[in-house]
């Protein structure tokens, strides 16, 4: 059966090009980049080239640049980083309710070491306003980190005005861009973030390798200690193939990325209209302009995530559901609560994330199978006809 992949936002394939641009540094080239002899320079000349990439691609400085195992570690590194660093000056972090749990964990851990945080809300689009960003800020404020764009519901946040508060106020300013990097333009001083997480294979680069940009004269302290690495940054011997693989990814996204988010956006809306002629009670979930050129998300009333998912996965197409119950997890997803969501829709949701693979075609057979997976499962369900 051929089968359709619309969970873009969860990871994506490698592209070929990456694939074969990683290939020589499993084994012709497998040097430490640590090692002063010639196999150790091929390594460490390679990942440097990589390195400069991404540099350019943020507006950045090459030093600025620390490699990591992916989005969860530049999370986790950002915050404990800062936090540790800075626990003279005050001990007090803002973030959104609505953040990645690669934030929401690490908080929470800070928090039982004494960090206070405060959690601002975002409006029924998913949109943090800077206002309740300025208002949260006390004299203990040390770290704004915000996220660049939603990976549930793809709204993109207003990162410059954020950022331009925290300037004002002298405060470092963090923003987990693992859904962006890659997809819209990241500049970090366009942005005005002090600090960026991002991660290869959200950008059809291989999974475990990441980076964090870390403003130069930022205090930091490591999260990994072991080794003198990454300019003591960031101990353990460095994952030159992922990150030669990451060098090769974020370049191709430079070339086709402007093309690739047009063609999204038409894809994108199509799905969006498409599916709310075809289908009653329906609710998008997310802001209709400020989002992600590549997400679809919907609240389908009276049926369960888990249900469609299932039947979509049938009929060979793989979506993802914020409802609660395949992760073992009685909680549904806390960002669709966040923008208002009751409990019911939440479980109902449904996200169809596309990228640089998904074609026109793609669209129409999943046009063709949703609504009627939706008429099904509906034709099954005591609460729709019991409300009909
Ligand atoms: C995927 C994702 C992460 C985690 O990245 P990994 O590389 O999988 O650890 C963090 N934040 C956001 C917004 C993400 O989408």
């Amino acid at each position: 059966m051929k089968r359709y992949y619309f969970d873009y936002a969860g990871t994506t394939p490698a592209d070929p090009e990456v694939i074969e641009a990683m290939q020589p540094y499993f084994y012709d080239k497998f040097g430490n980049p640590s090692s002063l002899h010639y196999f150790g320079q091929q390594a460490r000349k390679a990942m440097e080239e990589a390195r400069s990439k991404l540099a350019e691609f943020l507006g950045a400085k090459e030093e600025e640049i620390i490699f990591t195992s992916g989005g969860t570690e530049s999370n986790n590194f950002a915050l404990e980083g800062i936090a540790y660093a800075n626990e003279k000056k005050g001990n007090h972090i803002i973030t959104s309710a609505i953040e990645h749990h690669a934030i929401l964990e690490p908080l929470k851990f800070l928090e039982s070491r004494g960090f206070k945080v405060t959690y601002v809300k975002v409006d029924e689009f998913g949109m943090v306003s800077p206002e309740d960003i300025k208002s949260a800020i006390t004299d203990k404020t040390i770290l704004i980190s915000i996220m660049h764009a939603n990976n549930e519901i793809g709204t993109i946040q207003p990162i410059k005005e954020i950022a331009k508060i925290s300037k004002e106020k002298g405060i470092y300013f963090h923003s987990d861009a693992v859904q962006t990097v890659g997809h819209i333009p990241v500049n970090v001083d366009e942005l005005g973030v002090d600090l960026l997480s991002l991660s290869a294979h959200k950008f059809y680069g291989p999974k475990g390798v990441g980076a964090l940009y870390v403003r130069k004269g930022t205090k930091i302290v490591p999260f990994l200690r072991g080794g003198g690495q990454e300019k003591h940054r960031r101990a353990s011997t460095e994952n030159v193939p992922g990150i030669v693989g990451l060098g090769k990814a974020i370049e191709l996204c430079k070339d086709k990325m402007a093309k690739e988010a047009k063609e999204q956006i038409v894809m994108r809306d199509r799905l969006i209209k498409g599916l709310e002629d075809k289908i009653e009670h329906l609710y998008l979930n997310g802001h209709r302009q400020n989002r992600l050129p590549n997400n679809v998300n919907f609240s389908v009333e009276y049926i369960e995530g888990e249900a469609m998912l299932l039947n979509l996965d049938m009929v060979g197409i793989a979506a993802s559901t914020g409802s609660a119950c395949t992760s073992g997890d009685l909680e549904p997803s806390h960002v669709l609560l966040a923008i208002g969501r009751p409990h019911e829709l939440c479980h109902g949701s449904m996200r169809f994330t596309i990228g640089r693979f998904t074609q026109p075609e793609d669209i129409d057979y999943l046009l063709e199978h949703f609504p009627q997976i939706v008429v099904k499962l509906r034709s099954m369900s005591p609460l729709y006809n019991k409300d009909k």
